[in-house]
């Protein structure tokens, strides 16, 4: 089963689940303000900085980000790295109009891995990134595609072909079908 729907309702509910009340006193008395923040990033003390909604509370004076600041930070993070986003890589085999294990079946990306990318769990490498990147393209991830297509590879035609050859008359019976058929689609 496809799972576009469940995306589409995951990336509705992450919207409405904005904070309308603090999260330590509960007061409805909060602001919002977007500042920049420092992203630890790579265990080596690297940081890089971004801007994220931060939300203060007028009566117990605390400030806290919530999950659209995680977003950024985790979307930066991919961006730093020059990689596709959890989303995007969703988003790529949605636009193929495949299943999890269509992917592993026609590109050999095993369902779990996919799982984990579309996530955001573990980040795809630079080279499972660039096969990803290619399969945007529809022309190139037909070409990819590693199930047998049993119209385009022949098989189905040719064995329609050899099935009317075997037959008297075969082939030019199906010949005028097929030229009478144009004639009154033309007409
Ligand atoms: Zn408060």
């Amino acid at each position: 089963m496809l799972d576009a729907e469940a995306f589409l309702a995951a990336a509705l509910e992450d919207a409405e689940r904005a904070m309308t009340s603090c999260a330590s006193c509960g007061s409805d008395k909060i602001s919002e303000v977007m500042a920049r923040q420092d992203v630890p990033f790579g265990g080596k003390g690297e940081t890089f900085s971004v801007q994220v909604p931060i939300i203060k509370c007028e009566a117990c004076e605390s400030s806290f980000t919530d999950h659209r600041a995680e977003k950024i930070r985790k979307d930066a993070i991919y961006d730093h790295l020059g990689l596709l986003r959890p989303a995007e890589v969703k988003g790529i085999r949605l636009a193929l109009g495949m299943t999890r294990k269509d992917f592993d079946a026609a590109y050999g990306l095993p369902s779990a891995s996919m799982e984990r990318w579309e996530n955001g769990r573990i980040i795809q490498n630079k080279s499972m990134d660039t096969l990803l990147r290619a399969l945007s393209n529809p022309v190139t991830a037909h070409r990819l595609d590693r199930r047998q297509d049993p119209v385009d590879g022949g098989s189905v035609v040719q064995g329609r072909f050899s099935a009317l050859e075997a037959k008297p008359n075969g082939l030019s019976d199906a010949r005028s079908r097929a030229q009478s058929f144009h004639l009154r689609a033309v007409g």
